[in-house]
């Protein structure tokens, strides 16, 4: 068979250490890459690692990374063939998708539709639930101004409830209520925050799950019909509704529970006419597994399920979005060993305060097992515009035990001087009697914090 290059050029729409993931894996793909970048992000390695680069505005966001116009203009100028949106930014935004195939590029990612579908929590939970996803159990649409209605659906679902807005997104818009005498004026306030900071003031209402994890399933589906579950991954360790440490697979899961939610899964894509890469997001309870969301694009913790399956994820985005034929032999991808990710932050490990500034050490860990991915450098200025996310150490181990005592070491190992990181924090969590028990619901890390 002919090895034939999926493109020949990708203009990756993104910075810091997805872009360069992306450069990578163009790199060893024989595509040539575009990197685009703010005036603050001039001297940043995605920049000097693309064979192309192009400023398209300043510092915020608005004006360079979420600017559509300057990064078609961009992929117009230097004649790229394809676009890969990273994550956060514009890679789920609907609007940029269709601008990206109407001015003739491949968007690399789900189509328009299906992440308009699933940008709106409650057609994502209706469609899921009508594809045979388990949900939580709530109010099956937006709710009404009827507050004798509203008060039933609460009642059926059982208190506690959250509220929670249609167009809500990184952790906004919702609210948690105890009781009924509080419910009319949690859906109103919900409401009102809902259509200020969304324009769209719809909310719905479920069954708030006091001790759930955070469990994911990793898929891959192809332009052919082809559905792959890579498994899940644990990221119940949250501050913030941030994940700060990931693992794959997730601990404690029957090999025939991962089996049923992962061939579910498969069949929700293929209800759907997904895409790409995906995540379903799911908090886990009581040995049930609840909808809560799915992720149309690459996952910043992508890499564990890499490190377990020796699938990379983002070459295959790429060969999808080309139109080839993914190939397993199995369509549940089974996991060997066990992989953990922790997010460095250049943030203040108590305050939490970002502690942007310029590295003036660095010294990076290695060693069998151990990935580093990162655009640090000595000498580079973190700049005080982005997410705190500098960097994601990685390590693979046999078992957990292994993986994690691989994390301890490279965290000893990682140094990063001139701005304030949380390797302090992460160094205490990772030799945790708790973490290093397991399976720890998403509540867990913030209890630990502020006991
Ligand atoms: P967003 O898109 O804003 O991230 P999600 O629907 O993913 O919104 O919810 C964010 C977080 O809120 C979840 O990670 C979880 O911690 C909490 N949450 C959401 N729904 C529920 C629920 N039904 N029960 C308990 N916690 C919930």
């Amino acid at each position: 068979m002919t090895h034939t290059r999926p493109f020949s050029k990708i203009l990756i729409a993104n910075r810091g250490e997805i872009a360069i993931r992306v450069i990578r894996a163009c790199r060893q793909l024989g595509i040539a890459t575009v990197s685009v970048h703010s005036s603050a992000d001039r001297d940043s390695l995605h920049v000097t690692m693309a064979d192309e680069s192009i400023c398209i505005g300043g510092p915020q966001a608005s004006q360079s990374y979420l600017n559509s116009q300057a990064i078609l203009a961009a992929a117009d100028l230097t004649q790229a063939d394809a676009i890969h949106p990273g994550y956060g930014f514009l890679s789920e935004s609907a609007d940029f998708a269709e601008q990206v195939t109407a001015s003739g590029f491949t968007f690399i990612g789900p189509s328009s539709d299906v992440i308009r579908l699933m940008g709106d929590k409650v057609s994502a939970i209706s469609a899921m639930k009508n594809a045979g996803i388990p949900t939580v159990p709530g109010s099956e649409g937006i709710l009404t101004n009827d507050h004798d209605a509203n008060l039933a659906i609460a009642e059926r679902i059982g208190y506690p409830v959250i509220i929670k807005a249609t167009a809500g997104g990184g952790g906004k818009g919702m609210r948690v209520v105890h009781e009924p005498i509080k419910l009319l004026e949690a859906i109103e306030l919900t409401q009102s925050e809902a259509k200020a900071a969304f324009g769209n003031g719809g909310v719905y209402l479920e069954k708030y799950l006091t001790k759930p994890r955070h469990i994911e399933v990793q898929i891959l589906a192809d332009t052919h019909g082809n559905v792959f579950s890579l498994g899940d991954r644990d990221c119940s360790m949250q501050r913030s509704q941030q994940k700060v440490i990931e693992e794959a697979p997730a601990p404690e899961i029957s090999p025939h529970q991962r089996q049923a939610i992962g061939e579910r899964c498969i069949a929700a894509c293929k209800a759907i006419g997904y895409l790409g890469a995906g995540t379903f997001e799911f908090l886990y309870q009581d040995n049930e597994f609840f909808f809560m969301e799915m992720n149309t694009r690459i996952q910043v913790e992508h890499t564990v399920t890499e490190m377990v399956t020796h699938v990379d994820i983002v070459a295959e985005q790429i060969n999808i979005a080309a139109g080839k034929t993914l190939s397993h032999s199995q369509a549940l991808i089974p996991a060997q060993g066990h992989a953990i990710e922790c997010r460095i932050n250049a943030e203040d490990p108590k305050s939490f305060i970002p502690s942007p500034g310029t590295i003036t050490h660095l010294r990076q860990p290695n060693g069998l097992g151990i990935r580093w991915e990162s655009h640090l450098y000595q000498g580079y200025q973190v700049p005080p515009s982005y997410d705190a996310m500098i960097g994601k150490l990685i390590t693979w181990g046999e078992d957990r035990e292994t993986a994690i005592a691989r994390m301890q070491s490279a965290l000893d190992e990682l140094e990063i001087e001139g701005i304030k990181t949380n390797i302090p924090l992460l160094k205490n969590l990772i030799k945790e009697e708790g973490f290093i028990a397991g399976s720890q619901s998403i509540h867990y890390l913030e209890h630990w914090l502020s006991p």
